[in-house]
């Protein structure tokens, strides 16, 4: 038999449609060696994702030894519930479900297409942001509407940022010494996207995020939950095309329509000297986010520990300070000194003798990528 290949360099690629980013792991050590971001693809820059990545090539040195390549994918829809090595028929497979993420699937999979192209006979995996979520029990992916939009169109519910809550919930197991089959959690992925995630034996079973990333928390442009019939009557009003909609409630939303920035520390020190709106829109956040570890909570059984991450959850203290004074029913206390300096690092913001504690854990979905590179690969 032939003995497998040792995974040593790993390229992670994230292709979107005007930028490609990257890395470049050493896996024997989980060590990154090389990062970088090629932009204005198409728009000044690279004229495709084949030129793009050959300027990431010459960045890196024209390097012969890369042994596999990650790419992150936004949708797998329930066709992929974890990363695939991309074949023709895995390609096939995804093409089809460009219907779910029209702006980025064509980017990602341009990526992977171009990288089959340049790095020749370099075996290529597919990670899906939706690939965690699909553990999801029905009573919780599905929505209650006539069953034949799930048939005909796979209207269900699928959640995004998965490979941030998997890797976040790897982490949390090794930090709470448990093993990751054994930990029930509620991850909290806040960034200008945000969604929580219910994680129950290492499991996901529900997740704020819906058929498109624009459910649940309150975003930095994104309005999260809304009644369905608001958007109906501001469409009617406006004379709004669906994509006039879409627009509105993706990119003129959430934080950025409450109070002119998108941006948290904008927002904090804003609120710090009196903006009203800016108060709001950090309470209402941080109210959604209580809202949603409380239920969560629930659901999953009593959680081991609750885990920030992302730009916000690594670093704000005043929107952590914020949401975890809302615990207090859970059993949960902040301790304002750990929480005030902790940013960017795995620290726990709770305070001793907390039911739960609350644990702000730095995500990496680069890393994760690449790891799922090396399992899939190691099969
Ligand atoms: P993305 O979803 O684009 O990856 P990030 O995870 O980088 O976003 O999160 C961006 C958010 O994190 C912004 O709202 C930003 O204000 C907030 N953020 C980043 N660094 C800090 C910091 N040091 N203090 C407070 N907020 C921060």
């Amino acid at each position: 038999m032939k003995a497998k290949k040792t995974i040593r360099k790993v390229l992670v690629i994230n292709s979107g449609s005007s930028s490609l980013k990257y890395q470049l792991f050493d896996m024997t050590k989980g060590e990154r060696l090389a990062k970088g971001l090629v932009e204005r693809i198409g728009c000044g820059g690279p004229k495709d994702h084949t030129a793009a990545l050959k300027s990431v090539v010459e960045a890196l040195g024209c390097p012969k030894d890369i042994d596999a390549i990650g790419h992150r994918v936004l949708h797998g829809g329930e066709v992929f519930k974890d990363s695939v090595l991309m074949t023709k028929a895995n390609m096939k497979k995804c093409k089809a479900l460009v219907k779910f993420g029209p702006l980025h699937m064509p980017a990602n999979l341009g990526g992977i297409e171009a990288c089959e192209k340049i790095f020749k006979g370099v075996p290529n995996v597919a990670v899906f942001d939706t690939a965690f979520h699909q553990t999801m029990p029905d009573c919780a992916a599905m929505y209650a509407i006539d069953p034949k939009y799930y048939k005909k169109m796979g209207i269900r519910k699928y959640g995004f940022h998965g490979t941030s809550h998997k890797f976040i919930v790897e982490e949390a197991a090794k930090f709470l010494k448990k093993p990751v089959s054994k930990v029930n959690l509620v991850t909290c992925h806040m960034g200008n996207g945000s969604s929580l995630a219910a994680v129950k034996e290492g499991k996901c079973v529900d997740t704020s995020m819906g058929l498109t990333p624009l459910a649940g928390m309150v975003m930095g442009t994104r309005c999260g939950d809304i009644d369905a019939a608001a958007v109906l009557s501001i469409m009617e009003a406006e004379k709004l095309t669906p994509a006039e909609a879409d627009t509105l409630l993706n990119k003129k939303s959430g934080l950025l329509a409450l109070t002119g920035s998108s941006d948290c520390r904008d927002i904090c020190s804003k609120a710090e000297k009196g903006d009203k709106a800016a108060e709001l829109a950090l309470e209402m956040l941080a109210y959604r986010t209580a809202l949603y570890i409380g239920g969560y909570n629930t659901i999953i059984g009593g959680a081991d520990a609750i885990i920030m991450t992302g730009g916000i959850g690594e670093n704000s203290s005043e929107v952590r300070e914020r949401i975890i004074n809302r615990l207090g029913a859970l059993g949960i206390k902040l301790d304002k000194r750990a929480n005030k300096k902790s940013h960017g690092v795995t620290a726990v913001l709770s305070a001793k003798g907390s039911k739960i504690p609350v644990i702000a854990i730095p995500t990496n979905e680069e890393l994760m990528i690449a790891r799922d590179c090396v399992r899939v690969l190691g099969k």
